[in-house]
């Protein structure tokens, strides 16, 4: 079975194969720069004792520190991270943000822990990292399964072992203990700014049905954005199922059953459908805001969206990709789309490295310009070497990527 890594290098020499980059450059960009694969003995609250496989993928550091998010999952592998690390490059590159491509990640489900067990892992977590990451070399930040609480422990074990107080090793904390104003729906409204550079580029309605896989961070607030823009939510999921109404959904109100029962699923407004129904439904735009590899050379061919937003990282593998470019369904890639996560994670970075604090306003002024330029050049980039948005946006990464590693070689 192929790996999320696998998908990735594919997706790396289809680009090359339309513009190479230097073989330093290709080579320095098929191999992390360092991995780190620890076991952390996690002491449950019975006394037993459970060692926990932690990773910490560095893949380059060309453009400036490692930057990415750390995933707890059952299913994290350092193949998954080293993809993720790799994408995180890219995507840096992509939005023109000095910060290179890093990923961390943990194989645990989270949901099993107490909330003792959960800060004791991630302390445990920053422990045996606290030597490879630091605010000039490594700024690891959340990802699925981790919140801002988890970030607040990570800093905190930090700043105790190195006495470093900034908080500038990781971001996506509270606000109140140096967290950014915004970083929370940065992801989804970063995306909210793409979509509405591209929509009307992408033969879309100007009231779109939007279909929302997964309805974490990512997707909730896409959910909510999207449906203030005056789309229409025809279904959401999460990792119990989803849920469709014909007539569209009201996200707040679907936001406080899931919060009252755990899941999406039996919303009494809606009709239950399976996550492998959701995928297929029949809708305008449909965004993956889950895992990777939800839309494969199996399902691709019934697809009936007109567009694929990619929230997620690798959601679409690159067999998958042919069959939708074939059929004539854009992919907005990934590493445009949710790219305003790492954009708002690097805001927080600047703020506590300058001790300063700057307003939503002002967040979201940056984020937008960011953004909105990026969608252009990615656009321009696959426009101009006639391929899809997803090699339009390597080609743009990759060039610029191999600026900085000629530059330091
Ligand atoms: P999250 O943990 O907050 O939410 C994940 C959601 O997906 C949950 O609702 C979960 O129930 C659901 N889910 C899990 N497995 C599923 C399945 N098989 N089918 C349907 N739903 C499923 O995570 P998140 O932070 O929202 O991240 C989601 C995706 O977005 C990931 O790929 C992540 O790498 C990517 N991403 C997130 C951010 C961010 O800022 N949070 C930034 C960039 C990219």
């Amino acid at each position: 079975m192929k790996t999320p890594f696998d998908h990735a290098m594919f997706q790396l020499d289809r680009a090359l194969s339309i513009k190479p980059i230097s073989p330093l450059a290709e080579q320095r960009l098929k191999n992390s720069e360092r991995e780190v694969l620890a076991h952390v003995p996690l002491v449950m609250d019975t006394g037993e004792v459970k060692m926990i496989d932690v990773y910490r993928v560095q893949y380059n550091s060309a453009r400036g520190p490692y930057k990415g998010g750390i995933r707890f999952h059952p299913n994290a592998d350092i193949f998954e991270v080293r993809a993720l690390a790799f994408w995180m490059a890219l995507k840096c590159a992509v939005v023109g943000i000095a910060m290179g491509g890093g990923k961390g990640g943990a194989t645990i489900d989270p949901k099993t822990l107490s909330k003792s067990e959960l800060e004791r892992l991630s302390r445990g977590w920053m422990k045996i990292m606290a030597d490879v990451v630091g605010p000039q070399k490594d700024v690891p930040a959340p990802d699925v399964n981790t919140t801002p609480e988890i970030m607040a422990w990570m800093e905190n074990e930090y700043s105790k072992i190195t006495g470093d107080t900034s908080g500038a090793v990781i971001t996506g904390k509270p606000i109140e203990q140096g967290g950014s104003e915004g970083r929370g729906i940065a992801t989804a409204l970063g995306g909210r700014m793409v979509f509405r550079v591209l929509r009307e580029r992408l033969g879309l309605p100007e009231v779109c049905r939007v279909v929302v896989q997964g309805f974490g961070n990512a997707g909730e607030e896409a959910a909510i954005l999207w449906g203030e823009d005056g789309h229409k939510i025809l279904a959401v999921s999460d990792s119990k199922g989803g849920i469709y109404s014909e007539k569209g959904l009201n996200i707040s109100e679907v936001k406080k059953y899931k919060e009252a029962t755990g899941s999406v699923v039996n919303y009494p407004k809606a009709t239950n459908v399976s996550n492998e129904e959701l995928l297929l439904l029949d809708c305008d735009v449909l965004i993956p805001a889950a895992l990777e590899n939800q839309i494969t050379e199996q399902n691709a061919g019934e697809v009936k969206a007109c567009v694929i937003f990619e929230l997620a990282n690798g959601p679409t593998t690159p067999e998958a990709d042919d069959i939708l470019f074939g059929s004539g369904i854009a992919v907005v890639p990934d590493i445009l789309a949710n790219a305003g996560g790492v954009t708002v994670s690097t805001f927080e970075w600047e703020q506590n490295l300058a001790s300063s604090h700057w307003s939503e306003e002002e967040v979201f002024e940056r984020l937008l310009k960011i953004m909105s330029e990026s969608a252009e050049h990615v656009y321009m980039s696959a426009t101009e070497h006639r391929t899809d948005l997803r090699r339009g946006a390597f080609i743009l990464a990759l060039s610029r990527l191999e600026q900085a590693i000629e530059k330091k070689s």
